[in-house]
């Protein structure tokens, strides 16, 4: 209940009483003198928007720039509902001028060097900015290429990827397009963003394909790297009831790696048997693309041997450079990536920089929460939250392995709001303080 007030009171606050989003005034990006900056984010995404709105409040608008190059921001998490045509794709963007905290400016370029040595970044066109704070915030790289085949593919119909803006579509045309024959879904042999998407994508078809006449048409099959169907056992015995009662075919350890978009045919390699692979035919194909760092990041001095920024999982601070502080997808914190965790990590991140700024130590501790709603029909979701221990680290005082329609309304129409009037405006840090008093403080 005080959940809802606050997400309500939030909207409240927010919203033009005609429902129109106002639009926030910023400083323009083109042509800048100033080339320094008390507080430098890079990326203008999830994470970066939301700790502009935070350091915004710490150390004055007029302090804190965000490099950004993309003209839209989107919330991705609907893109799983965009591909099964639940919601439209232009209702999951808005330009980013207006998510932009107001009196914050914004660089409009793409960072392409970050020297922490100097405490200075280079942008695309050319430009040195210098910082005393540095905030990594760039997400994390899609790698379709490394599929053979792939992204040209993507000009054949039959296969779509929710991943991409270009591709989410696809997956809502290929669906339609459905007669009969194999419908495929892949998980790569990578870290992903958002774990559970990769499958939330196949419940939605064959909820779809039962609804529209077709499933006995059907086989549905799930392709995955991975050795197990979910990472975390309380939600993976629901799923995998759900795959037994729904007829789905899991294959673990098959991993993806050509698509012959012209013949409708997709190779994948047994991770346990090297050199063995198998040709699957589809009439419908969901990609999820092989992922790692940021090119930027792992072409820097702030990367870990795999190239993700290198933060301390308590505080987020970096590693090595103690003005530098990472958030999001581009980190190498030990948990799942997804934007549930960025909401937690925002609120760690604002404390650690005040004590960091005071040259005090940091103090809170970041538990690896994230949340996954594993969205299981067109009105049911899984609410998967859990830690860095893979421990559930539920926000509601029932049990959320089951499917659940008051999670599936959470997830299509409660969180985008929260996304774009909470989080990407520095209020929302997650789910921790509704969690201990719906608990009665007991968690
Ligand atoms: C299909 C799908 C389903 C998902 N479902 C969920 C879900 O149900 N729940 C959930 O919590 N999360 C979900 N996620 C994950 C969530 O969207 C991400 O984890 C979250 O957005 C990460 O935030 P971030 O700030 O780290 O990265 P992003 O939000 O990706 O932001 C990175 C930003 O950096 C910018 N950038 C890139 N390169 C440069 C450069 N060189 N210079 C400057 N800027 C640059 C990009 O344009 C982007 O704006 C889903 C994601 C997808 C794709």
């Amino acid at each position: 209940m005080t959940f809802f007030l606050f997400f309500f009171s939030l909207t409240a606050r927010r919203c033009h009483p005609t429902g129109a989003v106002i639009a926030h005034f910023h400083t323009s990006s083109i042509v800048s003198a100033k080339q320094h900056y008390k507080m430098l984010v890079l990326g203008g995404g999830t994470g970066g928007i939301a700790m502009s709105a935070r350091m915004k409040r710490v150390v004055g608008a007029d302090n804190v720039a965000v490099v950004e190059p993309a003209e839209m921001h989107y919330y991705q998490p609907i893109w799983t509902l965009v591909g099964a045509g639940a919601k439209t794709l232009a209702s999951s963007g808005r330009p980013t001028a207006s998510i932009i905290p107001s009196g914050v400016k914004w660089v409009k370029s793409a960072v392409q060097e970050i020297n922490p040595q100097t405490n200075t970044v280079r942008t695309e066109d050319g430009n040195e900015i210098s910082y005393e704070y540095l905030i990594v915030a760039l997400g994390l790289q899609l790698h379709y290429e490394k599929i053979k085949g792939l992204p040209e593919g993507f000009e054949h119909p039959k296969i779509g990827s929710n991943y991409s803006i270009k591709t989410v579509e696809k997956t809502w045309k290929a669906l339609q397009d459905f007669k009969e024959g194999n419908a495929i879904f892949t998980f790569p042999n990578t870290p992903v963003k958002c774990a559970g998407a990769p499958q939330k994508i196949m419940y939605l078809t064959d909820a779809y394909l039962r609804k529209t006449g077709k499933r006995d048409k059907a086989k549905v099959i799930y392709n995955t790297s991975l050795p197990v169907l979910f990472g975390i056992k309380k939600y993976a015995e629901t799923l995998w009831d759900i795959v037994k009662t729904r007829d789905l075919q899991v294959n673990l350890r098959h991993n993806l790696i050509e698509v012959r978009a012209d013949k409708q045919e997709a190779v994948f390699e047994n991770l346990d048997k090297p050199g063995e692979t198998t040709v699957f035919e589809y009439e419908m194909l969901h990609v999820t693309p092989p992922m790692g760092p940021h090119f930027v990041v792992k072409g820097s001095p702030l990367a870990d041997e795999a190239g993700w920024l290198d933060v301390n999982k308590d505080t987020l601070q970096h590693n090595k450079y103690p003005n530098v502080f990472g958030i999001g997808d581009c980190t190498n914190l030990p948990t799942a990536k997804t934007g549930a965790a960025v909401a937690a990590q925002s609120a760690i991140l604002n404390r650690t920089i005040n004590k960091v700024m005071k040259n005090e130590k940091p103090d809170k501790k970041y538990d690896g929460y994230t949340s996954c709603p594993l969205v299981t029909s067109y009105n049911t979701v899984v609410l998967a939250e859990f830690d860095y221990n893979g421990q559930p680290l539920e926000t509601f005082p029932l049990n959320q392995a089951k499917e659940r329609r008051l999670m599936y309304f959470m997830k299509a129409d409660v969180m985008p709001h929260l996304y774009w009037h909470g989080l990407l405006r520095g209020f929302w840090g997650g789910p921790g303080p509704y969690r201990k008093l719906l608990h009665l403080g007991m968690k």
